[in-house]
């Protein structure tokens, strides 16, 4: 691996990424939300849910990257403006998808942290564009990509001048069927290894399963990552999108609890 800045700084402590209060690579971050913003009333209720639940950021998509496109494609900047109410409301950070080159700056005075998504990990004038952003960006783990090929893509935002990046797993492509993807948790410490950014995991995507987020939250917790990103719904009978994989505030609450409780116990070994 060649990856120059990812490794220079490895030996002099780890990055700590700061979005407002929230320190993103000490203690245990978890940011939560909807896939998508669908409505004020939704988007408001989840958020007053989540910041109850002990989330640190909100996440939710204006901009979604859907397989069909005559899927939900998310609201835009009606979605941001709602964002930025939740924000207002919550004091909860968000955490928002941009997926095209021109959109950076103006959805910049909206999002405190740039979502980078899976589909969009290699798509490098996006990426050289976040590297001219001043704001923190969240780079998903391709779900064709191998652990270099994630690395050197953090490397371009880096030499564009933005060292603020939380790398984030979200599971792979594989033979298997059952789950949405194969989440890979080698890849947390062996990007910890790598690099000196907070890694954080999304068992949403990475499973696509309700029952299985809560154990890999906590497995995530047991090996390493800085925190998680998850989806959470009011009513995910209802939701716009991705709605096989939705938490209810309730599960939602059990498992910051849980994970947590596991980040702190491993700590202390
Ligand atoms: C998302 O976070 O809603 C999303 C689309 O994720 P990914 O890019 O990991 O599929
Ligand atoms: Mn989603």
């Amino acid at each position: 691996m060649k990856n120059i800045k990812l490794a220079a700084l490895q030996g002099s402590g780890r990055t700590i990424v700061r979005v407002g209060n929230v320190k993103v690579g000490q203690g245990f971050t978890i940011i939560a939300g909807p896939c998508s913003v669908e409505s004020e009333e939704q988007t408001l209720e989840t958020a007053r849910a989540v910041k109850a639940a002990g989330a640190d950021m909100l996440r939710g998509g204006a901009f979604k990257p859907r397989t069909s496109p005559y899927a939900f494609q998310g609201l835009g900047l009606k979605g941001l403006k709602i964002l930025e109410k939740a924000r207002e409301e919550t004091g909860l950070p968000i955490v928002t998808e941009v997926i095209d080159t021109r959109d950076v700056s103006w959805v910049c005075e909206y999002a405190d942290v740039l979502q980078i998504g899976a589909r969009n990990m290699q798509n490098f004038s996006l990426l050289r564009e976040v590297g001219k952003a001043n704001k923190p960006v969240l780079l998903k783990r391709g779900m064709h990509s191998t652990i270099e090929e994630w690395m050197n893509c953090a490397e371009y935002i880096l030499n564009d001048g933005n060292p603020d990046i939380i790398l984030c797993e979200r599971g792979i492509r594989t033979y298997e069927t059952y789950t949405r993807n194969t989440l890979d948790l080698s890849a947390v410490p062996a990007a910890r290894e790598l690099t000196h950014l907070p890694v954080i995991v999304d068992p949403s995507h990475g499973t696509g399963r309700v029952g299985l987020i809560e154990p890999m939250s906590m497995a995530a917790a047991a090996c390493g990552a800085d925190g998680l990103i998850v989806e959470v719904h009011r009513n995910p009978a209802e939701a716009l999108s991705d709605k096989e994989q939705a938490l209810t505030p309730k599960q939602f609450e059990e498992l910051a609890r849980k994970s947590r409780a596991v980040h702190k116990f491993v700590g202390e070994l």
